[in-house]
């Protein structure tokens, strides 16, 4: 069991997951797709208003601003946020008063922004490429009011976020050493990219030997080239790095990323989504999401039919933990 950074281990985290989240087998699905041994790591069972990927960086974020005085979360993403939906439950476990940014118009509370709703946050409905204004500004009043507010960026991902995922990293390596697993690839969905420049930052840190491929779910909204996006994922976990104290240092040629499962757009489920969101419950009783897991998962399996893995190779899926958001698209799913 590699042991993590001492670094790592003084910053400051509140417990807010249920970890280890297991590394599963998925022999049925591995069986269907006849391809590479199928693992699973559950990080929708990190078990914080129902789990997800979110988790590990809050754990983090949240720390580092109870420890500035802060007593307000202020927070944006898409409707179906579960970036929004972890944060209200951390910002409700932290006594914390927590703002909602959702893009978008007005929508009746159902998946997660209904969560979002009795998680006790307050909503506030802008177009998307208002958000970060629109944090500003409640920052702004809530200040003016008398609180102290911490704005925390799109989906989490700043270098301190990251550092969850490279604690992750180390939890995965040890529990393949304990079991004697040797991973192949690991695929992972990105989009603010936090989860990604941890995963890979974590990977080199803990000795990981896999090759880490993560499949976009959007063109993201700060970023206006996949060059771009990769550069700040990359600054991303070279900040995590000197967090870290490390003096290891990563190049954008570190990244992997495919580009090739975007349908239609951010949030749009189409065949390949809903195909795999069927596959892994009806072989697994796996429920993935309709946003994210659903469509790196079609990518997946894309991938498998594809041969781009060998039969005797095993793939590690990560699941982020988005089928709290499956209410919300039951017209586009059922
Ligand atoms: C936010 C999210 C991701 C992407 O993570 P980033 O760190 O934003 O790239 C993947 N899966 C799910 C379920 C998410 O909610």
């Amino acid at each position: 069991m590699p042991a993590t950074p001492e670094a790592l281990d003084r910053l400051p985290r509140l417990r807010l997951g249920k970890l280890p989240t297991p590394l599963d087998e998925a022999p049925r699905l591995t069986r269907l797709l006849g391809g590479p041994r199928l693992l699973v790591k559950r990080d929708d069972l990190t078990g914080l208003a129902t789990g997800g990927n979110k988790t590990r960086k809050l754990e983090f974020l949240v720390a580092d601003a109870q420890a500035a005085g802060c007593d307000a979360l202020i927070t944006a993403g898409g409707p179906q946020s579960n970036h929004c939906r972890q944060t209200a439950a951390a910002a409700a476990i932290a006594g914390m008063e927590c703002h909602l940014v959702l893009g978008g118009d007005d929508q009746p509370p159902i998946g997660n922004s209904l969560l979002d709703l009795l998680l006790g946050a307050t909503l506030h409905w802008t177009p998307k490429e208002r958000r970060n204004a629109r944090m500003d500004e409640l920052a702004e009043e809530l200040r003016t009011a008398g609180k102290r507010p911490r704005v925390i960026p799109v989906g989490g991902s700043t270098p301190l976020g990251a550092v969850g995922y490279v604690a992750a990293m180390f939890e995965l390596v040890g529990q393949l050493a304990e079991r004697d697993l040797r991973v192949d690839h690991l695929l992972l969905a990105t989009s603010s990219g936090g989860t990604q420049a941890g995963v890979v930052l974590g990977a080199r840190l803990a000795g990981f030997t896999g090759k880490v491929t993560a499949i976009s779910i959007d063109q993201v909204a700060d970023a206006d080239s996949d060059e771009k996006f990769i550069e700040g994922v990359c600054g991303m976990a070279n900040g995590a790095a000197e967090l870290l104290e490390s003096e290891i240092r990563l190049t954008t040629d570190d990244f992997a990323t495919n580009y090739n499962y975007l349908g239609g757009g951010y949030g749009v489920v189409g065949d390949p989504e809903r195909e795999a969101i069927r596959l892994f419950a009806q072989s697994e009783g796996l429920l993935l999401g309709p946003v994210y897991t659903g469509r790196a998962a079609g990518a997946m399996i894309d991938l498998v039919r594809r041969g781009a893995f060998g039969e005797d190779e095993t793939v590690l899926f990560w699941h982020t933990g988005d089928e709290s958001a499956l209410h919300a698209y039951a017209a586009e799913l059922a």
